[in-house]
């Protein structure tokens, strides 16, 4: 929208997954501008009509290559080489998932990966978690606001997250830990709606039901930056260093939204985000005498 609005001509790559996180979630409601709301997937038709109605084009398909050596910048979008002077990348990071049939099915109905986003919606509801990092920490004791009681699913019985927040965790009374346990199913796809879970506990072989009504999966992100490889910096995980403002280390390649947050991930930011890099690419052509 902003690099269409300064005539920039922008290209969008929607990617395999246009729209990223946000086509995946049902009601967001703390995106501003929607006192009732939005669904994620109309937020996103949205903007998209709001950008081409300043001129912004789309293109099905995705980046499968680039090479940003020479100038102008060269991607391969789907086999075929194409040129520009600036890039944005927004390529998002993908929640990982546990990879369960059902829990696919779920996703927006129950299934979530983000607390932030779709917490509210279990108000004096069962909450499950899953992972045993800092975010599924995060997530647990975010949701105790929210839930009746929150079961911390864990598939070990050591925990990765920080000492600060597992004993947060820990120290509260609304969330019971479940170690050494895995998810097994969740119901109940028949319904589009999550009812409950089979668990598993690794030492035992027991196995049992649970009843749930949200379950949020926290076993981290992969940022999308694989086609990015060797030549915009990222740090050990994938996820893009910045070097101040949007700007990565290629003179002339922006990032905007997850693909450089680990912190705060939220539809706003981004969208925050994408508005920096948009004037950074601007600023830049300008200085370039484009
Ligand atoms: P993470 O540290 O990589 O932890 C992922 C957790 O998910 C691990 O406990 C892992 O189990 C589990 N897991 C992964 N795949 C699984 C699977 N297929 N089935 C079941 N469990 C699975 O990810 P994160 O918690 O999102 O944190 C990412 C980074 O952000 C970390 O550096 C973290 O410190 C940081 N962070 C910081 C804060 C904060 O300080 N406020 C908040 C959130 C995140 P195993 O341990 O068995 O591998």
């Amino acid at each position: 929208m902003y690099a269409a609005r300064a005539n920039l001509k922008p290209l969008v790559v929607a990617g395999h997954e246009a729209g990223g996180q946000l086509s995946l979630t049902t009601l967001v409601e703390n995106f501003p501008g929607f006192p009732e709301g939005i669904q994620g997937p109309e937020l996103i038709e949205n903007m998209k009509l709001q950008a081409q109605n300043f001129g912004a084009e789309y293109l099905h398909g995705a980046v499968i290559d680039t090479d940003f050596s020479t100038r102008p910048l060269r991607l391969n979008i789907e086999g075929e080489w194409m040129e520009t002077r600036t890039v944005i990348v927004a390529s998002g990071a993908s929640a990982r998932w546990l990879g369960l049939e059902s829990e696919q099915k779920l996703i927006g109905h129950g299934v979530s990966s983000c607390a932030t986003c779709d917490g509210f919606f279990y108000k004096g509801k069962r909450i499950m978690v899953i992972g045993g990092g800092d975010s599924a920490m995060e997530e647990a004791n975010f949701l105790t606001r929210f839930g009746r009681d929150v079961t911390l699913v864990h598939r070990r019985e050591e925990f990765r997250a920080s000492k600060i927040m597992l004993d947060r965790a820990r120290h509260n009374p609304k969330i019971k830990f479940l170690p050494s346990t895995v998810v097994e199913h969740v119901f109940d796809v028949s319904q589009s709606l999550v009812t409950g879970v089979r668990l598993r506990n690794l030492k035992t072989g027991e196995e049992w039901e649970q009843d749930v009504d949200g379950f949020f999966v926290a076993i981290g992100h992969i940022p999308n930056t694989k086609v990015f490889k060797g030549q915009i910096e990222t740090d050990a995980d994938g996820y893009i260093l910045s070097k101040g403002g949007a700007r990565t280390n290629i003179p002339g390649v922006f990032h905007a939204g997850d693909v450089q947050d680990r912190s705060y991930r939220q539809a706003v930011t981004a969208a925050g985000a994408g508005c920096m890099a948009a004037i950074e690419a601007e600023r830049y052509l300008e200085a370039e005498g484009h």
